[in-house]
């Protein structure tokens, strides 16, 4: 497996790997790595000829007063991880690299990002779409593999693809869980044990909702009522929002007469934790 820090080499090989008619596949991460950041390393494996990861805590879709500084960074165990999964190429730029003196250009994201997330932390989807585009541009993939824990950030995705015209494929995929239930994350680390019981919550509404939907209930507000009462049993100490969602537009669904997504996040101890499940309906 090769690390490289450079964007220049990284791109030299990749354009090599291209000409030899290499189908690559890239997973960018934010390091700290766990069983859902590998699952995707292991299906661009499985359906790409060369699977690429990037390592990069990209300080621009964090805010002001989130957890960048101490963002976990555990360079020498992801790169163990990813020998083992049989990861090809590790990209891991440096800050000034990425963002070199008088970067200004930023990519503004598409309308999906304006709900949830996107209202909670301002600029942060911004930086998500800058930093994805900029990857794309050293590491032009066939295809890129995400997460759907990160529901919306697919979404996001997905509209910059459309609107700006990428040559790619994205692949979402499903949310690798803890086998109780919780989803897993680079910030579970944050957690307590206390905090650690507490955070099933999440899962917990989801599958409350899940079974209400199952059960006939076809009323959105009806089921983020329950997702809440659930979250408040735990307890989680405070909601951000707890939604009954279209899956594409995002927007709140009133009345279910199609598969819905549930999209949750929600605050334990000092931890911000998000979760979603899409639903079919009974
Ligand atoms: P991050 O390092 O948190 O930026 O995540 C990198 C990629 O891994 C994103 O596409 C995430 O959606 C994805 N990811 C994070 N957690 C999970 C999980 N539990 N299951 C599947 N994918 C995940």
């Amino acid at each position: 497996m090769r690390v490289i820090a450079s964007s220049a080499e990284t791109y030299a090989f990749v354009d090599r790997m291209r000409t030899d008619g290499k189908r690559i596949g890239l997973i960018p991460t934010m390091g700290a790595l766990h069983e859902g950041h590998l699952s995707l390393v292991r299906l661009a494996k499985k359906n790409c000829d060369v699977a690429i990861a990037t390592i990069f805590v990209n300080p621009t879709q964090f805010g002001p007063n989130e957890d960048f500084q101490k963002y976990p960074r555990t360079l020498e165990q992801d790169l163990d991880v990813l020998r083992n999964c049989g990861c090809d190429l590790v990209f891991t730029p440096t800050n000034d690299q990425m963002y070199p003196a008088g970067h200004s250009t930023y990519v503004e994201p598409p309308n999906v990002a304006s709900h949830w997330e996107g209202k909670i932390r301002p600029g942060h989807f911004r930086g998500v779409t800058t930093i994805v585009l900029k990857l794309l541009q050293i590491i032009p993939a066939h295809v890129g593999y995400f997460g759907r824990k990160d529901y919306q950030q697919v979404a996001v995705i997905r509209g910059m693809v459309r609107d700006l015209n990428l040559p790619i494929v994205i692949e979402a995929c499903e949310t690798v869980r803890e086998p109780d239930g919780l989803a897993m994350s680079s910030r579970n680390r944050y957690l307590s044990a206390e905090d650690r019981r507490r955070a099933l919550g999440l899962s917990r509404a989801l599958g409350s909702a899940q079974r209400l939907i199952e059960n006939g209930c076809t009323s959105g507000s009806q089921i983020e009522q329950c997702m809440r009462d659930a979250l408040l049993a735990a307890p989680v100490d405070s909601i951000d929002y707890a939604a009954i969602v279209h899956p594409e537009t995002l927007e709140p669904v009133e009345s279910i007469l199609s598969p819905v997504v549930g999209m949750i996040a929600a605050r334990v101890g000092t931890t911000r934790l998000i979760d979603n499940a899409t639903f079919t309906l009974g």
